[in-house]
């Protein structure tokens, strides 16, 4: 897996190079947006990943992401300071993978990674229609939810709902996508749909409602659903 990491911060980019290569990633580095695009335009092999921070000497991460996203579907991950909720969710909607924020442990990045990487391997394969998590399983292609082995009812919105987390399970999806892409383009400013529809879910798949464990929040800019357990997720692309 080859991966470009797009660092301006040397102790940092040092610190996450030498994390990732333990790992088994080729790592090239960037500490600029050019050396980044020259890396993107004259890279021999194609990359697998991007890793992106946003303030650089000479602009914003956000151009690349733009740049990025035109030519081809290789995922990036935004890791910022800022804590802004608009930036963070324009980046998502203009079609980052996930964030982080600084700072983060090298674990949490791996596994952000990984999911990442996965997404890439099921947009190219088949996609992933079948979700478990602890003791929920979700079948998209049967349309089948179980918990605890007993069937769930759900209505079909909430169905529809579940669905689109689930083909991005442990990714981070906005309001503004899921309201988009549930209820339609004309309903992007209806999160309150989304409260009432995620409330009605979490009673019927949390153990505890109040303190999801399935269905997480991502304040002011969306939700995830919990990453899939280790045995169900769809094996990695050969790389
Ligand atoms: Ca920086």
């Amino acid at each position: 897996m080859r991966v470009l990491l797009l660092e301006d911060d040397r102790e940092l980019r040092r610190t996450l190079r030498d994390a990732l290569a333990v790992e088994g990633y080729e790592v090239l580095t960037a500490a600029s947006l050019a050396d980044a695009q020259a890396l993107l335009a004259h890279a021999r092999e194609p990359l697998d990943l991007v890793v992106l921070d946003l303030g650089l000497p000479d602009g914003d991460g956000e151009e690349l992401l733009a740049a990025v996203r035109r030519h081809e579907s290789l995922p990036v991950l935004v890791i910022s300071a800022r804590q802004a909720e608009g930036q963070k969710i324009r980046l998502l909607d203009a079609g980052a993978d996930d964030y982080l924020v600084k700072p983060f442990g090298v674990a949490e990045l791996l596994a952000r990674m990984r999911v990442a990487l996965r997404h890439r391997g099921t947009r190219v394969s088949a996609a992933l229609t079948d979700y478990r998590h602890g003791r929920v399983h979700v079948d998209l292609a049967a349309q089948r939810v179980r918990r605890g082995g007993e069937p769930v009812h759900l209505t079909p919105t909430e169905f529809k709902l579940l669905a689109r987390l689930v083909r991005q399970a442990g990714q981070v999806v906005t309001h503004r996508q899921l309201l988009r892409d549930v209820w339609g383009a004309e309903f992007t400013e209806h999160t309150h749909y989304l409260r009432l529809y995620m409330a009605q879910l979490r009673a019927k798949l949390e153990d505890e409602p109040a303190e999801p464990r399935l269905l997480l929040t991502e304040t002011g800019v969306g939700y995830r659903l919990a990453e899939p357990d280790e045995d169900a997720a769809p094996p990695l692309m050969p790389s």
